[in-house]
């Protein structure tokens, strides 16, 4: 493991122990003042089991917010589209798959619709007639690394690597450019960013997550999912591959149901289905159109 790895890793302990002992001295102040949670507590070792889930719990909401809001001002993070257009953009991350893609293909082109495909690199290699279809479509290819990796643990030298390897492999394969990078779990950071910057790639994450990866899901829950919550802007996260831990495979049975359905529900609730080019060149930045630039004579 490397050095960052390991400083990263030691920075995540160090955040878990601190959240846990504030949550954990934020339940003593409250028992001290609720009877009925001092009782609940009196068994200390139920008290430190509900500290450490109750830190587990925060902690995901603080990833989940990291990954839909960021901490920061980052104009160079697409997030979402306009609010105020009636745009939405589907997105499918895994692919390319021998088993799947060329079905969804299939559906995306009886609807109609044009979407962004973000291949991992090492798929595009193991299938290219596949990613070539995907291309010949006229659907748009995205950049979601060479190997699938989480980029916030990569050595600079391989963060480097997944990117301009994958961006080479679909360049040489499809003949298209790249313009879109996703990281893989949403995970990005400052390393990434500059890289994209530099390529002049933009950063695209999601608005709605259909969870179409977990085995367990339904035609019918992905839709929902999908259709009830959605308004102008919305980028929409699917996928032709990959499961909860694998990058390649899984079943994606039920979201070849639920495509259709998705489309049609999207469209009756009046949203337009664009590609993302369209779609982002409708998201603004924070409007400074009224600042006044001119302040050095
Ligand atoms: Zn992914």
């Amino acid at each position: 493991m490397s050095y960052l790895t390991n400083i990263r890793i030691f920075g995540f302990l160090l955040i878990f122990v601190f959240s846990g002992l504030l949550i954990y001295s934020l339940l003593v102040n409250l028992s001290k003042r609720n009877k009925f949670l001092a009782a609940a507590f009196n068994n200390r070792h139920i008290f430190r089991l509900f500290t450490v889930l109750l830190t587990i719990i925060f902690l995901l909401i603080l990833g989940n917010f990291y990954v839909y809001n960021g901490f920061d001002y980052q104009p160079d993070i697409f997030r979402k589209g306009s609010r105020s257009s009636n745009y939405v953009a589907l997105t499918f991350d895994d692919g390319p798959s021998p088993e799947y893609t060329p079905l969804i293909l299939d559906i995306l082109k009886e609807k109609n619709v044009e979407a962004t495909f973000f291949m991992v690199g090492k798929h595009v290699e193991k299938y290219p007639e596949v990613a070539k279809q995907v291309a010949e479509d006229g659907h748009e290819i995205g950049n979601h690394t060479y190997d699938h990796l989480n980029i916030p643990t990569l050595k600079f030298n391989d963060l480097t690597k997944q990117i301009l390897l994958t961006n080479r492999v679909i360049h040489h394969v499809t003949d298209k450019k790249v313009s879109y990078l996703r990281p893989p779990r949403g995970m990005y950071d400052a390393r990434y960013r500059r890289l994209a910057h530099l390529l002049g790639q933009e950063i695209v994450l999601w608005t709605i997550s259909g969870q179409d990866w977990r085995s367990s899901t339904s035609a019918r829950a992905i839709v929902k999912r999908i259709v009830t919550k959605a308004k102008g802007g919305e980028i929409i996260l699917l996928h032709d591959s990959g499961a909860l831990i694998k990058d390649e495979g899984g079943n994606h049975r039920a979201l070849l149901i639920a495509l259709p359905e998705i489309i049609d529900g999207l469209r009756a609730k009046g949203l337009e289905i664009v590609p993302l080019k369209t779609l982002l060149e409708e998201a603004q930045g924070e409007d400074i159109s009224h600042l006044e630039l001119n302040l050095i004579e």
